[in-house]
Formats: C-alpha cells, structure tokens, sequence
C-alpha cells in the first residue's frame, strides 16, 4: 500500500469526551463539523453517540444530513451556519436543527418550516454569527413565542484563560438572556476548562475530544503513518528536492515519503520539522513536493518500510508549531488519500 495509514483510536476519543463532560454538571455536547475535524464524522459520530452523546453539532446543513444517516433518529444534530436559503426540504426530512444567527434566518424559518425546531445564536463581541443585542432586543420575544431548543454564542478568546474577552462576553451572555427559560450553552473546549460559569446547560468540545490543545491532559487520538517509496545515499554537496534546498553536508541516507503538500502536510513545514522511525527523529530536508517528502534517515539501523509523522513522538500541536499555525487546521488538512484505520469504538 502506498498511502499513508491514519489511525484514529475511538477509546481516546470518547475518553477525552467523557473527561470533558465530566469537568461540570452541563450535557455534553459533540462538535464533529468538517467532517468530525477531518477524522471521518460518521465513524466519530456513531462512537460519541455509543458513549452517551445526544446534542451534535455541524457547520452545514449537508453534513447534518450525512451525520443524521450515520446516527439514525434520536440524536438532536444542530447546524450552526443556521437556516440558509434552499434548506428547507434538508431540515425538515432530515430532522436537522438550525441554529438562527439573524432576523432574516427567522423569518426564513418560521415561514418555510412553521413548527420545525430550532435554535438561536447570539453575538456577545465576536462579530462572527449571531444576532447582536440591538437586533436581539427587537425580536426576542417573537423568536422566544416559538420555542427555541437552544440559545448559544461563542467565546472568541477561550483559549486564552486570562483574556479579559471572555468575562466580558459571559456578562454579556448573561444579559441577553437573563430572565429566559430555555437551554444556554456558550463553552466549547476552551470554555470548558476556564471554569463552571461558562458551562451553561450544554457543552459544545470539539478540539479537546480529537486529542488538542487547549485540552492539555487530552489523550492523543490520532496516528499518521507513511510509508517509504524509496532510500537513496546522497554524497556531500548534492541536494534532495526542488531547488536545490537542502544540500547535503555529510554521506546520507535520504527517504522519500509517499505523502506531500496535496495531502495536507503543509508545504511550509521543509526543512522545519521531522518524522520518526521508531525512536529516531528523522528530519524533513528540502522542499515538501505534492506528493512526496524528503527524510534524512542516515541515524537509523536500517532502512525503514513506514515513518510516524504523528505518533507518541509528535501529536498535532507539535506539528502545528512547526507550521505556524493550530491542531485544528492539521486535523481538518488530513487528505482524503490516506487509508482511515479506527481503533476501539
Ligand atoms: C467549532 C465550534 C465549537 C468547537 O470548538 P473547539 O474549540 O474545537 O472545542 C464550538 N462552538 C462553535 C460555535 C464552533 O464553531
């Protein structure tokens, strides 16, 4: 086999579901939008549901849809980008539930699906979705005659524990919706572990059930194996990849990765991160190419057939500082060549 396996083990996941759960006295939600951060929403979906999970939520209607078919009826699955034009036939066969951001949504709803359930989103300072408080004041005792499920906003600093943002959105929060007696939810992983205030009635983890930071205590859930397609010695002075990038000081052992930039391992990880074979670090060198990489492994015994470029050397927040960027964008970037092998579940 030429693609890379990646290996995502269902126990772990559930188990940082259940931690998370289990860090107050809200539901726990399951966020598994982008198709369950990249990692196959159906296998994922059907594991948190074993494990107790009953509130999903999507970004999209479609991938309600595809959710809904892999979980049956019971389960509520909600769509966070709310009620767009031409959904209606979607929500209503598929029983999905659209969380509101706006008037026009409302209205949308209430006239095209009289009756069907929904939610509400608010914007308490993060001008992302939502109803702001003006917009709010003007319909909230309409959209409050109709029964909402939910009513939910977002915290934009909840990663950042000390930011004054997020006691600032929670006053907020509370003040959209004191004196309301219908289900709250504000907190996704980050605002899951700043502490019980932000925990409402139902909890929104995403990042923290697939094994990332800010959840620090998470238990890894991801593998990436890549199998080797080729070893060749390379003598000081030559170079490896395009550009010439990369030239080699010593006599070298280089491995060529059957995986590249086209598979999400972003391109601007040459030359700044590594892989490993067993316990040695291999380094990347040269130019990642779509499909291939260059690894220096000139310090392990032997040629190796596969290398680790997540495993319990490297998870995905290593990788990502490499990158300049977040777990969330590896996992979402996880190509749709490599073979999904799920464990436990
Ligand atoms: C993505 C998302 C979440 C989950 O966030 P994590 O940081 O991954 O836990 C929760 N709520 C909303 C509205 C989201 O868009």
């Amino acid at each position: 086999m030429s693609t890379a396996t990646l290996t995502i083990d269902l126990g772990a996941l559930t188990a940082n579901w259940t931690a998370l759960g289990s860090m107050g006295r809200a539901e726990p939600g399951a966020v598994v939008k982008a198709n369950g951060y990249g990692l196959g929403a159906a296998r994922v979906g059907r594991a948190l549901a074993k494990a107790g999970a009953r509130t999903f939520f999507v970004a999209v209607a479609e991938e309600g849809a595809a959710l809904r078919q892999a979980l049956g009826p019971g389960p509520v699955i909600y769509i966070l980008s709310g009620h767009m034009a031409g959904d209606a036939n979607m929500l209503g066969d598929m029983d999905l539930t659209p969380i509101l951001n706006s008037l026009d949504q409302m209205i949308r709803h209430l006239e095209s699906l009289p009756g069907h359930p929904f939610g509400l989103q608010l914007d308490t300072g993060m001008n992302r979705l939502g109803m702001e408080p003006s917009e709010w004041a003007a319909v909230r005792d309409i959209a409050l005659a109709q029964d909402p499920q939910l009513i939910i906003s977002h915290l934009a600093c909840a990663d950042e524990p000390d930011a004054a943002m997020n006691t600032d959105q929670l006053a907020t929060f509370r003040q959209m919706t004191s004196g309301l007696d219908c289900p709250l939810s504000l907190a996704n992983t980050g605002g899951i572990l700043l502490n019980q205030a932000y925990h409402f009635d139902v909890t929104r983890p995403g990042i923290g059930m697939y094994g990332g930071m800010p959840f620090d205590r998470a238990r890894p859930v991801v593998s990436l194996d890549v199998p080797v397609i080729q070893c060749r010695d390379v003598a000081p002075g030559d170079a490896v990849g395009y550009g010439r990038a990369w030239v080699a000081r010593r006599p070298s052992r280089i491995a060529t990765l059957s995986t590249g930039y086209a598979d999400g391992i972003l391109r601007c990880l040459g030359d700044r991160a590594a892989v490993w074979a067993d316990d040695v670090r291999c380094p990347i060198v040269g130019r990642i190419s779509m499909d291939l990489i260059g690894v220096d492994v000139t310090d392990t015994p032997s040629d190796p057939r596969s290398v680790a470029l997540l495993g319990p050397q490297q998870g995905i927040d290593t990788l990502a500082d490499a990158a300049g960027t977040i777990g969330y964008e590896i996992l979402t970037s996880m190509s749709e060549r490599y073979t999904r092998r799920y464990l436990g579940g």
